[in-house]
């Protein structure tokens, strides 16, 4: 039985200082491993209508867990006001994740601030989400009228008893099959399609989801079950490779490596032999890929971290609401991605079995957002 925590967030994080000589933002920010910021990820909301047992498992997130009160979460334009700063150091891509993004209201308000901003060379945003797909079917033209450029669908297999065991809600394979479709039918494609493989509960859904998207414009991915977290009751013996999985697939439906589409993807891309289209598989625990990782996290109440696994976040919305101005905020995102050096996938890799570090205690993956 899983351990009862109630630790969501992170009680620890401060507010950052603000640096006496600021950095301009040029778009070419660096880390201390010399790896760019181009890639955020906010997280809307930490709540969600599922209760997957590799993520919020019914256990610890219960009808007694404590979600963040309305009034912790970022405001709209506090998201955009700091999204903007990202924006202006060199961030491309934007996704909003959560816990479940559709359930917070007026999304598509946000999604139309954030369609606005352009990158340092003048672009549009790529401006995604990643979502459960529950209500995906309602939301996906108000989702594209607002600006949102396209989807990525959590999908763990296509046995409907699998599946509302592994959601623990009992929600249908069918129901987010027609999310998919009406997602794709607005235009929010390419669609990438997420399987997280959880040794002994679904990978037997390995190949037949493979079977179902071949041959489809969307992209199936295998994700490696992760350590994120601490109330998953996470083991190694619960992570079948990535090589293993497109092993299994390779052997009924030859695959072939594809090149990556740039620096830092993190899936590792191959192709049906046959022209039935694409996979990629997530190898973030057997094949780390922290070397090209330009991924910051923005949580639901403003804290920034650096990296997935991170146990302290950088409370952004302290410095908003204490009433710095935007060159201040610029400065202090700059100075933390400057002093950047996370790399624990990369650690784990070396000692296998997880790095437990002691008295400190990761944050769960519905308050970072994945
Ligand atoms: N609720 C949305 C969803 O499920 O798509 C967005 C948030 S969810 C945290 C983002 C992604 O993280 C999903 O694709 C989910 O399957 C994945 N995820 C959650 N916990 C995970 C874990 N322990 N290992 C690997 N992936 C995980
Ligand atoms: Fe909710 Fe997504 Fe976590 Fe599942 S993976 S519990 S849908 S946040
Ligand atoms: Fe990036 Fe951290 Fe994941 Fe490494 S472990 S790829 S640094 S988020």
């Amino acid at each position: 039985m899983t351990e009862k925590i109630i630790i969501l967030s992170d009680g620890r994080s401060r507010p950052p200082l603000i640096p006496a000589t600021l950095v301009p933002a040029t778009g070419e920010l660096r880390d201390g491993l010399a790896r760019p910021l181009h890639d955020l990820r906010i997280s809307i909301t930490d709540r969600c209508n599922f209760r997957c047992v590799y993520c919020m498992p019914k256990d610890v997130f219960d009808k007694d867990y404590q979600y963040l009160p309305h009034s912790s979460l970022l405001t709209f334009e506090e998201i955009t006001r700091i999204a903007r700063q990202f924006v202006a150091h060199g961030v491309e891509k934007i996704r909003l994740t959560g816990g479940e993004p559709l359930l917070r209201k007026n999304i598509e308000k946000l999604i139309a601030m954030l369609a606005e901003l352009r990158t340092v060379h003048g672009k549009p945003l790529d401006l995604t989400l990643t979502t459960n797909g529950s209500l995906l079917a309602r939301k996906a033209q108000s989702l594209k009228d607002a600006g949102l450029n396209r989807v990525t669908v959590s999908l763990d297999a296509m046995d409907d008893a699998t599946f509302r065991a592994m959601n623990d809600v009992d929600f249908a394979v069918a129901d987010v099959l027609h999310g998919i479709d009406t997602a794709h039918a607005v235009g929010l494609g390419p669609i990438k399609v997420n399987m997280v493989v959880k040794a002994g509960t679904n990978e037997q859904e390995i190949l037949p989801m493979a079977r179902h998207f071949k041959g489809t414009p969307h992209i199936l991915r295998f994700i490696e079950f992760m350590d994120v977290g601490a109330s998953n009751g996470w083991n190694m013996q619960d992570v079948i490779p990535s090589a293993e999985i497109v092993r299994r697939i390779g052997a009924e439906l030859p695959l072939v490596p594809v090149d990556p589409n740039y620096t830092g993807e993190t899936a590792a891309r191959w192709r049906y032999v046959d022209g039935g289209g694409e996979i990629g598989a997530i190898s973030s625990v057997t094949q780390a890929f922290c070397k090209d990782c330009s991924r910051a996290r923005l949580s639901t109440e403003g804290k920034l971290y650096t990296c997935l696994f991170a146990t302290r976040g950088h409370d952004l919305r302290a410095l908003l609401r204490a009433g710095h101005n935007d060159a201040e905020l610029s400065g202090a995102i700059a100075a933390i991605w400057q002093g950047r050096s996370d790399r624990y996938s990369e650690l784990r890799t070396v000692n296998t079995d997880g790095l437990a570090r002691a008295g400190e205690r990761r944050v769960e993956m519905s308050y970072i957002g994945g």
